[in-house]
């Protein structure tokens, strides 16, 4: 389906009716405005990708990526009125009810202003207007390109041998909430990361001794890819790992039986493979400039589908297929669980999922699938958790990421994301929202299946709740 401009325009009138589009200040987002704003959404993704379909995209000297929409020409001055009713709604995107209604809508705008620039000019090239970005953006690409380079430096070929065990002291460490990432030096975090899985006595009774091999080269090969981004780099990969770690020990602790010996596997390999080849910058940038990841994924989970199919790209070539030794079946049970539980990581799904899960714990009936999902999302935002010296450091990490795409932002004279105009942006009150709409309500709900540790978790994140409440106040 085509959406011409005059038809987006007509949409756009009636999205004002809904509550969400009410002037500032009025309640912003519903269940229903949202899926009422995915569809609209729906319908210029459409649109988007009949435009642009993924060759085009990397022929740069092609002057047929536009062709339909030049069948449609309108005045300039409804195109601009247009981009400034775009512009209105972002503007009041500060009211949405939540981050995930947010996001949402940002996304829909995003392929609004796409829909409406398509048809504004001459073809735009989007690949050029990318080249002036950060070399993460730029160079970030689907598997099939990316693991035919050769940029990414990668341990060299032959079996090695397998790390030895963490020795004592770290071994213990590793399992508190206290562990200092940090401290680490970035050439051991591959030995820390497989040897915290190796501590799962689930690990070996599920792989065999060339799947071990193999898991050790992948775990490797995988950290290799990771960026050097000031929040998304392969630190934080291991931490979420250390984090999920700790975690299914504890669960198993107060439920031996819910947790399968390959669910396990599935779960640590999960988060260490869940921000794979991150560039960096957030779901709403790669749609907002067409790059070629949220082409590739019709602007669905871009970055998270990127991370699960380059890791599972990576586990493809024979030197790192920790997997194919396994019988069929079970090869297919990890793909599963560690596709779906990767994907479960995109903030857009984050609303229905607290629901039901927060219900399912309320009512005892917690899935397997349901307590690895909250278990991975919950390590992934465990920052606040942890004690604040720690924790502070990946504020100041994540913080410089977020300026970063304002800048990149800025640059392209799209409009600034949330928390990413370093202009205006006050760090103390970010970290106040993060905690009381995401961080809290998720960690409400572990805390339950981990009635042991779970107490303790939570006074650790109230105290820096009140620490962050204190300097923004
Ligand atoms: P992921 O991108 O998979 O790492 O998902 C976690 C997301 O949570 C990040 O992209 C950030 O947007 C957000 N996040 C994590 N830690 C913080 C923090 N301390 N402050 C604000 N946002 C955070
Ligand atoms: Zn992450």
């Amino acid at each position: 389906m085509l959406l011409c401009p005059l038809t987006a325009v007509s949409t756009f009138e009636n999205l004002k009716r809904f509550s969400f589009f009410q002037p500032s200040g009025s309640r912003v987002g519903t269940a229903c405005t949202t899926n009422k704003l995915a569809l609209f959404s729906l319908c210029c993704g459409q649109r988007t990708a009949a435009v642009s379909p993924p060759g085009l995209l990397t022929d740069r000297s092609g002057t047929t990526s536009n062709e339909p929409g030049k069948s449609t020409i309108h005045t300039s001055e409804e195109m601009e009125g247009l981009l400034k009713a775009i512009q209105d709604l972002e503007s009041s995107l500060g009211n949405a009810k939540n981050e995930a209604v947010r996001q949402h809508l940002q996304s829909a705008c995003a392929v609004m202003r796409n829909a409406v620039e398509d048809h504004r000019g001459p073809v735009v090239d989007q690949l050029a207007r990318l080249t002036a970005l950060p070399e993460a953006i730029v160079s970030c690409r689907p598997p099939s390109v990316a693991l035919s380079g050769s940029s990414a430096k990668e341990p060299s070929e032959g079996l090695s041998p397998l790390p030895p065990p963490l020795d004592g002291a770290l071994a213990e460490e590793v399992k508190t909430w206290s562990f200092d990432i940090h401290k680490i030096a970035a050439a051991e975090l591959p030995t820390l990361c497989f040897g915290v899985m190796m501590q799962h006595p689930a690990v070996t009774r599920v792989l065999p001794q060339l799947s071990l091999h193999r898991l050790w080269r992948f775990v490797q090969v995988v950290g290799s890819r990771y960026r050097d981004n000031p929040f998304h780099s392969f630190r934080h990969a291991v931490d979420v790992t250390l984090g999920i770690s700790c975690l299914l020990r504890w669960l198993q602790e107060a439920q031996p039986t819910l947790l399968s010996d390959l669910q396990v596997v599935a779960a640590l390999v999960a988060a260490m493979v869940h921000d794979t080849d991150h560039p960096g910058v957030m779901n709403n940038f790669l749609v907002a400039t067409r790059h070629p990841l949220a082409v590739l994924y019709n602007q669905q989970s871009v970055l998270e589908n990127h991370h699960i199919a380059t890791a599972m790209a990576l586990a493809s070539r024979p030197e790192l297929d920790w997997i194919s030794p396994l019988p069929a079946s079970e090869q297919a049970e990890l793909r599963k669980v560690m596709i779906e539980l990767v994907l479960a990581t995109d903030p857009t799904t984050h609303m229905p999922f607290m629901k039901r899960f927060m219900e399912d714990v309320a009512a005892q009936t917690v899935t397997p699938m349901q307590a690895m999902a909250a278990m991975l999302k919950g390590a992934d935002i465990s920052n606040p958790t942890r004690p604040l010296s720690v924790y502070a450091v990946w504020v100041e990490g994540i913080m410089k990421e977020f300026f970063a795409q304002g800048d990149a932002e800025r640059t392209l004279g799209l409009p600034i994301s949330m928390n990413c105009d370093r202009e205006s942006v006050n760090v103390n009150k970010c970290q106040v929202g993060f905690i009381t709409f995401l961080v809290s309500p998720i960690w409400k709900g572990i805390a339950q299946l981990i009635p042991a540790q779970g107490p303790q978790l939570l006074a650790e994140l109230e105290t820096n709740l009140e620490h962050y409440k204190a300097l923004a106040a």
